[in-house]
Formats: structure tokens, sequence, C-alpha cells
């Protein structure tokens, strides 16, 4: 059941403007890399402040040096903070989704130039489309619409669209994290849920695992310790055992577990038994799957298979680790959304999981309820022929614009 101030608010919405906004901000290229979003920063400042949003755009000092090391200067990473101040500073909400993608990739596979935003069948093509300037746009034109409606406010909006998500968001969300730069009480970061409301996601380790058996003549198998073999016998395990084993436990809303060998690389020539075979896996644990239960069992595996023999060397490394977080469904952030997305929808609300991994596990540091929410199929993000529904693109504007009036007025 909407309130009148719903009713007034939700009529502003208007779906050419969405729409064109929308086209605008694929043009604006900010794909990664370098991922330079001053022109999109820019679209998104203007939008905003012609609404009387008092809007900035920070970007990270010098200091703030990401790993990647990829020679982009830190200028180029231009984060947009707007804030719609209420009547006192809490309650708080961030709204955040990023301004970067990924590259285009082979051009030959789009049907549509993928920076024109061109509309075909109901869908806006373009890369970022999904991920994640679908999520952008929504927020943008949500709180423009209720800026223009001049709703009072009691407690205070962020919308911050950001930089560097895709470059692991050093120079983004763990700048602004660490440096305290917004605190806000909750948050709802747009990434693509196909419009459903998510309450979390999963946490995040790469492991590399090297084997090192004992080389020798290719044509005398039986004189050498094959690392291949080995490792083979280690994937079959970690496939039948381990994996299994961790599924048991999981968050009933989130995906369960998952360990997926993604890279490998073993042996030097043919005619040589192989020494050495290093294979990366990328796990994603569903609560209460621990970092330490995954690590744990991979290095039992190990053991068993070289206490079996032939024996064997082996380390395990953890070049990326990454938490993830899972907000209860009771807080308003989350309560809020799906009563939104009930009453602009006419669908009742399942809350769910996001499968990817976003910044909100960057904001979850901060210790705040956050959901995860916008428009878009997941699959179709960082592939060919990345599109955003403009029913959905505009049923996310309008289940935002819903939120933050339940949250804040
Ligand atoms: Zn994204």
């Amino acid at each position: 059941v909407l309130t009148k101030t719903e009713e007034q608010v939700l009529a502003l919405v208007d779906r050419e403007e969405v729409t064109t906004f929308m086209q605008e901000l694929i043009r604006a290229r900010s794909d990664y890399p370098p991922g330079d979003t001053r022109e999109i920063a820019q679209l998104c400042v203007d939008m905003m402040s012609e609404a009387g949003i008092d809007t900035k755009i920070i970007t990270p000092p010098d200091t703030v040096v990401s790993p990647l090391n990829d020679g982009v200067p830190n200028e180029m990473k231009a984060t947009v903070i707007g804030t719609l101040q209420g009547e006192s500073e809490s309650p708080s909400l961030l709204l955040n989704a990023h301004m970067d993608t990924v590259a285009a990739g082979d051009l030959s596979r789009w049907k549509h130039d993928p920076f024109a935003g061109v509309i075909e069948d109901g869908y806006i093509y373009g890369r970022g489309a999904g991920d994640d300037k679908g999520s952008v746009c929504a927020q943008v034109m949500a709180a423009t619409y209720i800026a223009r409606a001049a709703v009072p406010l009691k407690g205070t909006l962020f919308v911050n669209p950001i930089a560097d998500e895709e470059a692991h968001a050093w120079r983004g969300a763990r700048w602004m994290v660490d440096e305290r730069i917004l605190v806000p009480d909750m948050a709802i970061v747009g990434e693509q849920t196909d419009n459903e409301v998510a309450v979390g996601e999963r946490a995040i380790i790469f492991c590399d695992v090297t084997i090192k058996g004992k080389a020798a003549h290719g044509a005398m198998p039986w004189a050498g310790n094959n690392a291949i073999l080995r490792m083979n016998e280690f994937i079959n395990l970690l496939r039948s055992e381990l994996e299994p084993a961790l599924q048991e436990n999981g968050h009933p809303y989130l995906p369960p577990t998952t360990l997926s060998p993604n890279t490998i690389k073993g042996g030097t020539r043919t005619p040589i038994i192989a020494e050495e075979c290093t294979l990366t896996i990328d796990c994603r644990l569903s609560p209460p799957v621990t970092h330490d239960q995954v690590v744990k069992g991979m290095e039992d595996l190990l053991k068993k298979l070289s206490d079996r023999g032939p024996a064997f060397e082996w380390h395990i490394e953890t070049p990326n680790v990454d938490r993830g977080f899972v907000t209860d469904v009771e807080e308003p952030v989350i309560q809020a959304l799906l009563s939104a997305y009930k009453d602009v929808t006419g669908r009742e609300p399942v809350p769910t999981g996001y499968n990817q991994h976003s910044d909100g596990s960057r904001f979850a540091r901060l210790n705040i309820p956050i959901a995860i929410f916008g428009p878009s199929d997941p699959r179709v993000g960082h592939a060919a022929n990345e599109r955003v529904s403009i029913d959905q693109l505009v049923e996310a504007t309008k289940v935002y614009i819903l939120a933050i009036l339940r949250l804040l007025s």
C-alpha cells in the first residue's frame, strides 16, 4: 500500500528520461584498464545537482597505491558523493554502485557497438549495461526524483557512484572504508540481482596449490614421481570429498560453497616426467564455512595422498582472500526493499544471495547492515552483448525510491 508521498514521487518516474540517461552512461566509456570514471562521474553529478542534491567528486591521494600496479593515475579514479541531507544526520542510508566496467572483449562477438547504448526489443545494449551502470542509473535517478519532489527526509541519503571496483577497489571502496570517508548506518549496493533482494554474498579465497614430484626420463615413468598425476588425484578428491563435505553446511539464502579449479600448469617438456604442477582454485564460501576449513581441508587431502605414496612435497598459497557478509532479513534495509519490491512488482519477494562478490564486502567492514539489489541478469555481466531491460531499469528505480522513502521519511 502506497502513501500519498510515495505515489507522488513514483509519478515523476519518466521512462524516456531514465532510458536516455542510461544510454549516456554507457557512452561515457569507463572500461578497465584504465577504468577512467571522470566523464561518467560528471554525468551523475550533473543529473543530481540540477535536482538540488549536494554533490562532489573525490579522488584518492597519491599515497593510495593499487597493488595491481597498472600505471593508472589516481586522478582518473573519480568517485561521486551525492548528499541529500534530511532533518538529522541519522539514520543515514548509502546507495553505492560502481561506474567502471570490464573491457568489451572480442568486438566481433557483439551485435551492437558496446559503447553506443543501442536499444533493441526493449533492451539497452552496451558494456556496463548490467554490470554496473544499470544500478548506477537506477540509484541516481531515484535520488533525483525524490529531490525534485522535495520530500522532506528525516535522515540522510548518500548516493555514491564509485570507481575502481573492477580493479579490486583499492582506489575505490577499500580506500573509502579505510579512511572512513562515509560511515552510513546502512547500505544498499547496486549489483545485478535481476531486481531480487539479496541479503549477502560468499567470502572468497583463491588457493594456488603446488605439487612437487620427481623428474625422470619420459620413457621410464616408474623412475620419477609425476606431479601432474598427483594433481589429478588431488582434483578428484577435491571434487569427491572436500567440496561435498563443505557443502553440508551453508547459508539458506546463499549459493553453496564451491571450489572451482580454474587454471593448471605443469611439466616442462614431453620427454620429461613432470616435476611440478600448480593448480589455482577459486573458492567461494557460504557461511558458516571458514577460510581455515578450506585450507586445512586441502592440506589434509594432500597429506593423505602423499602418505599413500609415492610421497611428494606441496604448498598452498592464498593470493586473494576477502570476506563476505550476510545481513539479517529482519534488518530495516532488507525489509524496506522487500516491501518496496512487492508494491512495485506485485510479486511476493523472496530473499536471495548475490552469486558474485561486490563492494558490499568492503563496506561490511563498517559492521553495518547491507543489501544488494539491482537490475539485469548477472549472467550477461562481463560477457558479449551485455544488456539491461528497460522495464527492469524503471522497476529498479521505483523500488529504490520506495526503499529510500521507507527508510528515511
Ligand atoms: Zn559489478
